[in-house]
């Protein structure tokens, strides 16, 4: 069972200052692929390739809006209603097409029931979690959380709720449309989606 514990805003931050990735023994993205089947599409960018692709890390003049097609609830504050995502220019349109397919496949009222409209965030300007050197790609606004709440940074495939089945055709969704997932690619932190190469 996915820990259903509701994991306030504070305890998502204290997670992030106190994990440490040592403590996580990824598995190899190939053998991780084979957990749901390997797409095969996209790479996860070294951090050379996202600030040469992406500028500099939250350099917001490179940011635009996308309208949602349906509305997002803050996973933290279920009373906030979000309908606009600022994200970088270059993937506003990848974005998009992601949201729109989601909405095709699922419709609104499975979106809702799966919680894949709990958004847990997409620009952060912050370092990466467990690190105080690189960047997270967040601060970039080139990758999106969501529902934190049920996939914490250091559940695997045997908690975490994306690695359920009925998530598959929203993790393909992400694929076709050029983002990898944690999850897939390394078995932790399958909230995580982001633009790869
Ligand atoms: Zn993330």
């Amino acid at each position: 069972m996915a820990t259903s514990k509701k994991a306030s805003k504070k305890t998502i931050a204290s997670v992030e200052e106190t994990i440490s990735l040592k403590k996580i023994k990824p598995i190899s993205a190939a053998a991780s692929r084979s957990l749901t089947g390997d797409r095969g599409l996209k790479r996860i960018m070294t951090d050379a390739e996202v600030l040469a692709v992406y500028g500099t890390p939250g350099n917001t003049a490179n940011f635009t809006q996308i309208i949602t097609p349906f509305p997002f609830i803050i996973a933290w504050d279920k009373k906030i209603i979000v309908q606009k995502f600022t994200c970088h220019k270059k993937i506003a349109n990848p974005l998009s097409n992601v949201l729109a397919d989601l909405l095709a496949t699922y419709g609104k009222q499975k979106i809702n029931q799966l919680g894949i409209n709990l958004f847990g965030g997409l620009y952060n300007l912050r370092k990466m979690r467990g690190s105080n050197t690189r960047w997270s790609r967040h601060s970039w606004a080139i990758a999106i959380d969501l529902d934190p709440d049920r996939n914490l940074l250091r559940e695997d495939h045997t908690t975490a709720r994306f690695a359920r089945p009925e998530y598959k055709p929203m993790i393909d969704i992400f694929y076709k449309h050029g983002f990898v997932g944690y999850g897939p690619e390394k078995d932790y932190d399958w909230m995580h989606f982001e633009i790869g190469i």
